[in-house]
């Protein structure tokens, strides 16, 4: 019998549909990196506030400059943080400061370099155009204009543009806290010295920690479940009690033991699939209490791709923001990328830049157990379903995880370094 598999986008779509919004917040411009902004900001200032010049050195009438050289009257001096009562009038200027207002009279201002001083007089050897080295009142922001819009990721550059205005209290979306639990009985802490005969050590947890942490969302620990109904079902229920999200791994499976399925289905909402794609194919996700949670796959790999595709956006959908997903890139295969028909591929892939521009090689392994290769990955190569190979030197979509190697660094992907 042919599996009844569900596209990736269909069950993505599901997913992000029947999360709720989070309310927002007031938060001190401060603490502002990384969050996702709530609101709409409209400067009533304009930046700069006042004309400026950009260069130090004298603040003149450009006309005076003809037949440079020529050697003016210096009446005054401005520095910045400071205002001068006294204007530029024909044959004079005003020594002048970076940032200093420029004085009324004054259409342009000369750099230092461009002059020399003896006495009371500059003389200035070269003409400039009128409005040379001057930053016009607004030529930044004018008054009025949308700084920022809600749904936005703040980075550095948008606290500066708000601290620049004077926008010192943000609203921003709450951050999700995040329930994490690990279920198996074979799986063991990190801790754990000597394994048992079957027992592994839990990663999971740890990587799952990690990415949300990435995401600055308040992390709760439910540790390790064994497999056992009764307790995967008391601890899904205090940890939505307890947290806006639950995440669990493993125990979505068809085996006999995979229990967080019955258990999710049990106590609310949930709709288990076949996710057509590779890896993580099996995925639940649902509601307890009315708290969404998130059943990912047992198989490490898995879970970082389920993580990618269904809980990353699902959070950041969850906190208004208008960027979901990684950023992808175009990168040329670099040798034939094999795959499966029937479902979007994920495979783990670095990055380098030579002549052809970004090439992807596979980092290893592509096994759904085999961590190493995605430790190795700079980004997942997404290969859609309906495709069975990306022939070399094709172009393929690469899912950004960090910046690509640097051609002149060591390549751990290229055993013969780097080529082009
Ligand atoms: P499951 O989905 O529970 O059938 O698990 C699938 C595979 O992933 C099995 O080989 C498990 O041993 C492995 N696995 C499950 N949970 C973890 C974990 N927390 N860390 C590492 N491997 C795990
Ligand atoms: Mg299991």
């Amino acid at each position: 019998m042919k599996e009844q598999l569900t596209p990736l986008e269909d069950a993505q779509l599901q997913v992000l549909a029947s999360l709720p919004r989070l309310d927002s917040e007031s938060i001190p411009l401060s603490a502002g990196n990384g969050r996702v902004s709530a609101e709409n900001v409209v400067t009533s200032e304009a930046i700069p506030p006042f004309r400026n010049s950009a260069m130090d050195g004298y603040a003149v009438i450009a006309e005076d400059l003809t037949g440079a050289p020529v050697s003016l009257d210096v009446i005054a001096g401005v520095a910045a943080g400071s205002v001068t009562g006294v204007d530029v009038r024909p044959g004079a200027a005003i020594k002048i400061m970076t940032g200093a207002p420029v004085p009324d009279g004054a259409d342009s201002v000369v750099p230092v370099e461009l002059t020399s001083v003896e006495g009371g007089r500059v003389t200035i050897h070269e003409a400039v155009a009128t409005g040379n080295a001057i930053r016009q009142a607004g030529s930044d922001l004018s008054s009025g204009t949308t700084v920022l819009q809600a749904g936005v990721t703040l980075t550095a550059y948008h606290l500066g543009v708000l601290a620049s205005i004077g926008h010192s209290d943000l609203v921003v979306s709450r951050l999700p806290s995040v329930a994490i639990m690990s279920t198996g009985n074979e799986v063991m802490s990190p801790q754990t010295r000597e394994l048992e005969p079957g027992q592994i050590r839990d990663s999971n947890r740890t990587v799952m920690r990690a990415l949300l942490e990435d995401l600055g969302v308040d992390v709760l620990d439910f540790g390790i479940l064994a497999d056992d109904p009764d307790i995967v079902g008391r601890t899904l229920t205090k940890a939505a009690a307890e947290a806006d999200v639950v995440v669990t791994s493993g125990g979505v499976s068809m085996g006999e033991f995979d229990y967080v399925r019955d258990v999710m289905a049990r106590l609310g909402a949930a709709t288990s699939w076949k996710v057509a794609m590779q890896p993580a194919k099996p995925f639940t996700f649902g509601t307890v209490d009315g708290t969404p949670v998130f059943g990912l796959p047992g198989n490490p790999v898995s879970v970082s791709v389920a993580f990618e595709q269904f809980l990353r956006p699902g959070l950041l959908s969850m906190m208004g923001a208008d960027r979901m997903f990684r950023p992808r890139v175009l990168a040329v295969a670099e040798t034939a990328f094999t795959t499966a028909i029937a479902k979007t591929v994920f495979l783990r892939v670095c990055l380098r830049n030579d002549a052809r521009g970004l090439v992807a090689s596979l980092a290893g392994g592509q096994g759904s157990h085999q961590l190493g290769a995605l430790a190795d990955a700079d980004g997942l190569a997404v290969v859609e379903r309906g495709i069975d190979v990306v022939p070399a030197g094709s172009d393929v979509w690469v899912e950004l995880h960090r910046a690509p190697a640097q051609v002149t660094l060591a390549d751990r992907c290229q055993p013969d370094g780097p080529s082009g």
